[in-house]
């Protein structure tokens, strides 16, 4: 959880309380930016949509950090809550991890560094879906990734990227002195 993420306050605690209570079991709740719940016990609610609606580079702690916070708040006032996330969207669109692809790991075709892996649908992580022309999310390269991957969001490793992109920096520096 990051810092920045303030603890539960005291209208905060009112609020979820007088929320929660007042939806009927079954109920959903929509919580912008973060996802769907729906009330399915006397004291709990169940995580069922994500929603990946902030820029990329903050999406993995906002929807984590802020699901997170729901989870503290709920422990205060004696709730639960339980994930089972069926369907999540990222901006309007629905993320899409076809099963049969699960645990394919492939690299991006000019060799820039990128990796891509299809994992399950989880509020610890962050999507990025590949588009028709196959454009690698890191180095703009178009047709750099496997054709299959079109339309599937995966999960990029972009640990090479930055390291192959430090020696280029570095080898520019290293040319200028010279
Ligand atoms: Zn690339």
């Amino acid at each position: 959880m990051q810092e920045n993420i303030p603890t539960p306050n005291k209208e905060d605690i009112e609020w979820a309380y007088l929320l929660w209570n007042s939806m009927t079991v079954g109920g959903e709740w929509t919580l912008p930016s973060v996802g769907v719940y729906e009330r399915t016990g006397e004291v709990e609610l169940t995580l069922k949509e994500i929603h990946y609606s902030t820029p990329l580079t903050d999406a993995v702690t906002s929807v984590f950090d802020q699901h997170h916070w729901i989870m503290v708040l709920a422990d205060l006032i004696g709730w639960r809550i339980e994930e089972k996330v069926e369907r999540a969207f990222d901006h309007t669109i629905e993320v899409n991890i076809p099963d049969e692809m699960l645990g394919d790991v492939s690299i991006c075709n000019a060799r820039c560094g990128a990796m891509f892996r299809v994992e399950p649908l989880s509020t610890g992580v962050n999507y990025t879906m590949i588009d028709d022309d196959a454009t690698c999310p890191c180095c703009g390269g178009k047709n750099c990734v496997d054709d299959v991957l079109k339309g599937v969001h995966v999960v990029l490793d972009d640990g090479g990227w930055v390291l192959k992109q430090a020696r280029i920096a570095q080898n520019k520096i290293i040319a200028e002195e010279e």
